[in-house]
């Protein structure tokens, strides 16, 4: 099963990508946590990134489209993938569909996970990562049991260098002039389902498996 999940900042691409993969046993792949993970390795490839990520700009093409290749082709990615945050630039969905292509496979759903800006700007200043893991929580609607340790691990969270209110909104109109164009691309593929990524988080993944059964 090869899945794309689309949808803006905050929608919860992270969070279902986690339940999916868990579901189906295939990797989740996020190239916001590879780049975050590059950043803090300090390697080439987060250096590149490092001052995109920073002012909520997209990182080069050229950049993610080449780490997704390779990520692609590895043997986990055998019985499917997850993609989460990828593609973000109808060149990133072309791209991936020509590799794709050359490799005799298709994507089998996009799902478009749809809430509002407000709701949005909401749950990413409230939101807090685990530095370790990934986990995700939320001190309203999730609050991790001890404040500033993930239920998970252990590890501790903190609140992602672009989740401020700058930058989200920055985010935000970049997720609108870049990625929002893609439904019209998947739509025309006839493989977009809309998923109201409203309610609890149990809500959402029972929609989001309707659509991928
Ligand atoms: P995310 O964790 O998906 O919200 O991504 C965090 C940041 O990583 C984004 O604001 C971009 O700077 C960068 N990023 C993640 N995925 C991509 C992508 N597919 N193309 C370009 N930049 C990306």
């Amino acid at each position: 099963m090869r899945l794309i999940l689309l949808g803006p900042p905050g929608a919860g691409k992270g969070t279902q990508a986690k339940k999916l993969k868990d579901k189906f046993f295939i990797p989740q792949i996020s190239t916001g946590d590879i780049l975050r993970r590059a950043v803090k390795d300090n390697s080439e490839l987060g250096i590149q990134a490092r001052s995109f990520m920073d002012i909520g700009q997209l990182v080069p093409d050229d950049l993610v489209i080449s780490l997704i290749k390779e990520r692609i082709k590895k043997a986990d990615c055998e019985e499917g993938f997850i993609l989460d945050g990828f593609p973000r630039t109808i060149i990133q969905a072309e791209k991936l569909s020509e590799t794709l292509n050359e490799m005799g496979l298709v994507i089998d759903t996009v799902v478009d996970l749809v809430v509002d800006a407000k709701e949005v700007i909401s749950r990413l200043a409230g939101r807090s990562t685990c530095q370790d893991c990934g986990g995700m929580f939320h001190v309203q609607s999730c609050p991790p049991k001890v404040e500033g340790v993930c239920d998970n691990c252990g590890g501790n969270l903190a609140q992602r260098q672009d989740d401020n209110s700058e930058t989200i909104l920055k985010r935000l109109d970049v997720y609108q002039e870049s990625t929002a164009p893609l439904k019209q691309f998947y739509m025309r593929q006839g493989n977009l389902k809309t998923v109201t990524a409203r309610g609890s988080v149990e809500e959402i993944f029972s929609r989001v498996l309707e659509m991928v059964k």
